[in-house]
């Protein structure tokens, strides 16, 4: 007889195949990233379907397969609502899916990532949380994400030559990881000036401190520059891991 395993997953994303069938891709508690296989759950009478659905935290139940595991039963623990009805909410789900897509490829547990994910889902799905900061909980997604992941930026000192940075002459480098001096600009020319207000919204986004950071004031032009800076570290840390 096949073993049921059983876990807690954050479902984050699913598509539809032949026969009625649908996969999900989630991130579950005990085993990391997985694929599970729901068989004829799109017919009207699918015992399955009331429990898994994207964005939705469920406890799943499934076996191995030959080729593939099979989802064997669901339970829904929180349906995310909030995300669901909110079509700006929606959007930052759909691409934290698409970054968690490729970035997170074997199967692996890790409780740092798990316990991550509940937090900004769940940040998300708060109905109080204001229109400016729906954006931000993206940036703070991202960058707090490749910390986990092993690429915190360097910001208390010059990444290049490890000394005291003077806030009216800072650059942020993805190539060296983090903000640098004017001297050593030499390191990377494609360096990008930034200011000290965008190093604090960096600094309290990566102590996790979202009760200050929602309540931040940023100024326009220091959001631009937070957001050019954001995805361009995106970009950077996408290119290495193409190659992998
Ligand atoms: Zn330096």
């Amino acid at each position: 007889m096949a073993v049921h395993y059983r876990t807690k997953a954050i479902i984050f994303k699913k598509q539809d195949l032949s026969d009625f069938d649908r996969v999900f891709g989630i991130f579950a508690f005990d085993f990391g990233r997985l694929d599970l296989h729901a068989k004829a759950i799109r017919k009207i009478n699918s015992k399955l379907k009331s429990g898994i659905d994207i964005f939705y935290l469920s406890e799943v139940e499934f076996i191995r397969g030959r080729s593939k595991r099979m989802l064997t039963d669901a339970g829904v623990l929180e349906k995310n609502n909030n995300i669901i009805q909110d079509v700006q909410k929606l959007k930052i789900a759909f691409q934290i899916s698409e970054i968690l897509d490729k970035f997170i490829k074997g199967q692996q547990q890790d409780k740092e990532i798990w316990e991550f994910l509940i937090d900004v889902f769940g940040k998300l799905n708060n109905p109080q949380l204001s229109i400016n900061n729906k954006q931000l909980i993206l940036c703070y997604f991202i960058w707090n994400f490749f910390a986990v992941l092993g690429y915190k930026p360097e910001i208390s000192k010059c990444a290049v030559c490890q000394g005291k940075l003077n806030p009216y002459n800072i650059y942020f480098s993805n190539k060296e990881g983090g903000v640098i001096c004017k001297k050593c600009l030499y390191a990377d020319k494609e360096a990008e000036k930034i200011n000290s207000d965008v190093v604090k919204i960096l600094r309290l986004i990566l102590k996790k401190d979202w009760q200050v950071v929602s309540k931040l004031k940023i100024e326009p032009a220091s959001q631009n520059l937070f957001d050019i800076m954001s995805n361009n570290y995106y970009n950077h840390i996408l290119s290495i891991f193409s190659f992998k």
